[in-house]
């Protein structure tokens, strides 16, 4: 792992969270982008070194959508950059941790990722990821 890349919030209104969040954050979001494969759209707020991932259910069967029927918004997850998702992915579940993608995936923001389950990381959803054109 080098860094924590960015951490993921869940909220119900995007548009109105960005607006929330801008004020908090004192900055304005950089980007909004739609992963329609995980059925969410997501914002981007620049924070130093570290970005914070709006992301908002478009469908139920999104795991943003039974994550706030849940518990509500709120923290959602923790990602880290790594070199290789798919060399990262290997050695922690060879290290007994339990993946949800057994491959890297492509992300938001130009990033390939991938979730580890939140059962084996005492419930913090993790989640591993690096630039797109590096890990192929
Ligand atoms: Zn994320």
């Amino acid at each position: 792992m080098q860094k924590i890349e960015h951490i993921g919030i869940a909220v119900r209104n995007i548009t109105e969270s960005n607006k929330l969040f801008a004020k908090l954050l004192n900055t304005e979001h950089y980007k909004m982008e739609e992963v329609e494969s995980e059925g969410v759209v997501t914002s981007f707020f620049q924070i130093g070194d570290v970005k914070i991932e709006l992301l908002q259910a478009t469908k139920e069967s999104s795991a943003i959508h039974s994550f706030i029927e849940k518990k509500g918004e709120g923290m959602h997850h923790i990602a880290f950059a790594v070199e290789d998702v798919n060399i990262e992915l290997a050695r922690l579940k060879a290290a007994g941790f339990d993946a949800i993608h057994h491959e890297a995936k492509d992300g938001a923001d130009g990033k390939v990722i991938a979730f580890l389950h939140p059962k084996s990381t005492h419930s913090v959803l993790t989640e591993i990821c690096s630039d797109k054109d590096v890990s192929k």
